[in-house]
């Protein structure tokens, strides 16, 4: 086979030409990406061997070798892992761009600073920071078949045919002439314990030593003797007394791919009748793609120290799906398949032990450390209270997490559920909550009027998901109440009050009803209006109207939903309608449609007819205007 000359793809080839010329004083994490990629490969490998132990038999030795040749001025990083095919070796490491490369690239446009570099997975590409030229020479599992990659980053990569006689990968990187000092035991063996200590395989070097000659007394020979770097000890069954803080940081970053450190670390060993070990952590920001249908939930996981699966989702609840971690069992089995974890009932254990102390951590986090907690709330708190809806046992003591803003507290504070309820009103049954875009558009909301005439604290719901979440909810045996929804009395009026106003209003009724017939569903007189003239309102179990225009915006097919229009039988404006229709019925038409456009408006919607609207505002305007000219 010919070498084949091929082109990176356009931001691999932007990426490597900013690694050339980097600056950047971390540059020994090439190692650690190198490692890393090395340490994936051989789990990867010893997975195949477990599953399917025909293709691998000459297991057991794992071990990862770095050699440094100081003549030929290399440092080779070399695995007995699952090596790359041909096809392989042209995608991963020329032609598809990975998440981390294109976080970073996205980061830097932003943000212009090189040093975020080291926040980032950037992965093999790393490595032309410190070498201007790269060989991989690779044999595969899968086809046996070996290839040598070339680059020296300046557009084009080479393939060509390799030998090698072994399984794995050697990744040859040509040192620069200012970056000798990684050819040295000492700084490599350094760089080794800083990021990549808790790797599980050895990582092994060669090293010359002066010893005391045995044959000739008294005279010192070199002698060389491989030494393994690393402790290996895989960080998760150390004793917590033994891990740092930036151990515990460092391990997040490299199993959640996240470039901040975590808000919490949660490490704990469970005995009984299921035996497994699990270091989860709790992120400081929201992972970008959390919301996204291919977002990969859950730890890794392990079965007594062996990689099964980089991400399990049966281990965690989805509402807590920004749980990463490693969660490492004894009782499952090392074959076990997606389909046996589903109903195993270790799994279920582990399961439950983690949202408990997930939750614990966070209802604790919430008492002590408020302010941090609130940091979380702000990344998070949107994902957590899925649980309301989803976990029926749990529903209470994850409500009990979430915070709101409200009628009472303002915009900078917060309240929850349980104080809303020890501060309610008395004889008050349910709790009440608005939805709405924003803090604003829910505070300035007509719907609040009576309850802030009343005294009533309203909740402030400002997801979309909120009315799904808590529109059947019942907290502490109280329901909660949309005030967009349903019909309210809060003057709680007597029955000959009611119908006296009914009267007084019926053909001002009729009337509305029959010149808005097909935009309302039916008009009625409002016991939640206090200063506006009118407003719209959904039945009961209506969808909200923010989640219908979320689900139209997404292109949903929602079906039409009239709304109820409200109108306040203590307003001077339907007070004198009233009157003018009882005169002459047609002759309020232009005011009884600008009545329902400004409840349209209100409610966050656009006119019917925004140029009709202008018009008749502009006429009411002049008029206005005229009579004090
Ligand atoms: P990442 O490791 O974040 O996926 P990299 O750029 O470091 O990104 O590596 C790209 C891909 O190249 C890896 O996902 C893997 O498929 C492959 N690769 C890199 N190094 C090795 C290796 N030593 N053995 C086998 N495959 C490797």
């Amino acid at each position: 086979m010919p070498v084949e000359n091929l082109e990176f793809k356009t931001e691999i080839n932007q990426l490597l030409n900013l690694m050339i010329h980097s600056l950047y004083s971390h540059k020994e994490i090439f190692l650690r990406e190198l490692l890393s990629n090395a340490s994936d490969a051989i789990d990867k490998a010893r997975y195949e061997s477990l599953v399917n132990s025909e293709a691998l038999t000459d297991t057991g030795d794992w071990k990862i070798k770095i050699t440094a040749d100081k003549d030929a001025g290399t440092l080779t990083i070399s695995d007995n892992g699952i090596g790359m095919t041909k096809e392989e070796v042209i995608t991963e490491l020329g032609t598809i761009a990975h998440s981390g490369t294109l976080d970073f690239m996205r980061a830097l446009k932003e943000k212009g600073d090189m040093n975020l570099i080291g926040q980032f997975g950037v992965g093999f590409y790393s490595s032309f920071m410190v070498a201007d030229k790269v060989t991989v020479i690779t044999k595969s599992v899968k086809d046996g078949t070996s290839v040598k990659w070339e680059s020296e980053a300046k557009g084009t990569f080479t393939v060509d045919d390799a030998e090698k006689q072994t399984r794995g990968t050697d990744v040859v990187l040509h040192i620069k002439d200012d970056d000798k000092k990684y050819l040295n035991h000492w700084e490599v063996s350094s760089i080794v314990k800083k990021y990549s200590d808790y790797i599980e395989y050895p990582i092994a070097m060669d090293v010359e030593r002066e010893e005391d000659s045995a044959l000739d007394k008294g005279k010192k020979v070199k002698l060389v003797k491989e030494e393994t770097l690393n402790s290996q000890k895989a960080i998760w069954l150390k004793d917590k007394s033994e891990i740092t803080e930036e151990q515990y940081n460092e391990f997040y970053k490299h199993v959640s791919h996240d470039f901040a450190d975590p808000l919490s670390v949660i490490h704990f060993k469970a005995e009984g009748t299921s035996e497994f070990t699990a270091l989860v952590y709790i992120p400081s920001q929201v992972p970008l793609d959390i919301f996204y249908e291919q977002f990969k939930i859950g730890p890794v996981l392990y079965v007594k120290r062996v990689q099964i699966m980089d991400h399990c989702e049966e281990l965690v609840p989805r509402y807590l799906r920004f749980i990463k971690g490693v969660v490492d069992s004894s009782d499952l089995p090392l074959n076990v398949s997606r389909e046996m974890l589903q109903n195993n009932p270790h799994v279920s254990v582990i399961n439950k032990n983690l949202t408990k102390k997930v939750l614990d951590t966070l209802a604790d986090l919430k008492q002590k450390d408020f302010e941090k907690y609130k940091k979380f709330y702000a990344e998070l708190g949107k994902v957590l209270k899925e649980g309301v809806h989803f976990d029926f046992q749990r529903r209470e003591a994850i409500a009990d997490l979430l915070l709101f803003h409200s009628t009472k507290t303002g915009k900078e504070a917060f309240t929850t559920l349980d104080e809303y309820v020890r501060t309610m009103r008395e004889g008050q049954e349910e709790i009440f909550y608005i939805t709405g875009s924003s803090y604003e558009e829910a505070l300035q909301s007509p719907h609040l009027e009576k309850f802030n005439d009343k005294g009533y604290e309203v909740l402030f719901m400002l997801d979309e998901i909120d009315d799904i979440i808590f529109g059947y909810f019942e907290y502490k045996g109280k329901k909660m109440k949309s005030v967009i929804k349903g019909s309210f009395d809060l003057d709680k009026k007597d029955e000959t009050k009611k119908a006296e106003e009914g009267q007084r209003y019926e053909k001002l009724l009729a009337q509305i009803k029959d010149r808005l017939k097909d935009d309302i569903k039916e008009v009625r007189l409002s016991g939640r209006l206090k200063q506006s003239p009118c407003c719209l309102v959904s039945d009961e179990g209506a969808i909200d109207p923010a989640m219908e225009r979320m689900l139209r915006s997404m292109g949903k097919e929602v079906p039409k939903n009239l709304r109820i229009l409200e109108i306040n039988p203590g307003h001077p404006l339907i007070e004198t309608l009233s009157t003018v229709i009882e005169k002459d019925s047609h002759s309020a038409d232009d005011s009884i449609d600008l009545l329902y456009e400004q409840a349209l408006v209100l409610d966050g919607n656009k006119p019917k007819d925004p140029a009709v609207f202008a018009r008749k505002i502009s006429d009411l305007m002049l008029e206005a205007l005229r009579r004090s000219a």
